[in-house]
C-alpha cells in the first residue's frame, strides 16, 4: 500500500481526486488526516511554481512521504490572464467568492461577448517518497457570463460558461460528474494518472 499525502486539507478536492486517481493499492490522506502542518506562503508566478511550492513543503514537512499538490485558477483574455495565480485573492487577501465574482463582473462590464474568453487552468505535482517529480496540467476553454448563473460548484463557476457545454449553462449548473468530465482538474488528473501507471508500472484498472 503506498500513502500519498494530499497537500490540501481541501475535502472537496480531496474527493475528486481520490475518484479520479483511484490506483490499486494507493491511498491518498490530507494534511489534516496525516497530523501534517504544511501551509507555505504561495508566491510563485505560475501555477506549476505554487503547486511544486505545496508539494516540496508537504514532503518537507512529513519526513519524505509521497505527496500530491494542486494550484489552479482562472485566466480571462481581455484581462490579460488575471485573476490567474491570484484567483483565490483577486478582490483582497480575504475576499469570499460573492466577493471575486463581483470584481470580475465589474471589470469586464464593458467587454463584450465574444471578447470575454477564458480558461481555467490546474497543475498538479506529485513527488514521490524517492523525490522524483511527475507533473500534468489541464485547462478548459470557456467564457465569463454577464451573470452569475446556478447555485452549484465553487469559486468562479457561476460565471464559467465552457465551450464543450454549449455556451449557455454555467459549471454551476451541472453535477459535480459532468464538471470533472471536462474541467481543467479533471483533465489534469487523468493525465497525472497515466503518467503515474507508466512510471510506477501499475496495473491498468
Ligand atoms: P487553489 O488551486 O485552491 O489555489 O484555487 C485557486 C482559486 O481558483 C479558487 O479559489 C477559485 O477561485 C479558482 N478556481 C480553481 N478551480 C476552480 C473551479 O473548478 N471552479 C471555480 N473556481 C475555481
Amino acid at each position: 500500500m503506498m500513502k500519498v499525502l494530499l497537500a490540501t486539507n481541501n475535502a472537496h478536492k480531496a474527493d475528486e481526486i481520490r475518484n479520479a486517481l483511484d490506483l490499486p493499492d494507493w491511498e491518498f490522506v490530507t494534511l489534516r488526516e496525516a497530523g501534517v502542518a504544511s501551509d507555505p506562503v504561495e508566491d510563485a508566478d505560475s501555477f506549476l511554481g505554487n503547486a511544486r511550492i505545496k508539494a516540496q513543503a508537504a514532503h518537507e514537512a512529513s519526513g519524505g512521504m509521497a505527496v500530491l499538490a494542486d494550484d489552479s485558477g482562472l485566466e480571462v483574455d481581455a484581462l490579460g490572464g488575471a485573476p490567474g495565480v491570484r484567483s483565490a485573492r483577486f478582490a483582497g487577501e480575504d475576499a469570499d467568492d460573492a466577493a471575486n465574482n463581483e470584481l470580475l463582473l465589474r471589470e469586464l462590464a464593458e467587454v463584450s461577448g465574444d471578447q470575454r474568453t477564458a480558461r481555467f487552468v490546474c497543475t498538479l505535482v506529485f513527488i514521490g517518497e524517492d523525490g522524483a517529480e511527475v507533473c500534468a496540467t489541464g485547462s478548459v476553454e470557456g467564457r465569463i457570463g454577464h451573470e452569475a448563473h446556478g447555485a452549484g460548484g465553487f469559486g468562479y463557476d457561476p460565471l464559467f460558461f465552457p465551450d464543450r457545454f454549449g455556451g449557455d449553462i454555467s459549471f454551476a449548473e451541472v453535477p459535480q460528474e459532468e464538471k470533472s468530465a471536462i474541467s481543467h482538474r479533471g483533465c489534469a488528473l487523468c493525465e497525472l494518472k497515466k503518467s503515474l501507471e507508466e512510471v510506477y508500472n501499475l496495473l491498468m484498472q
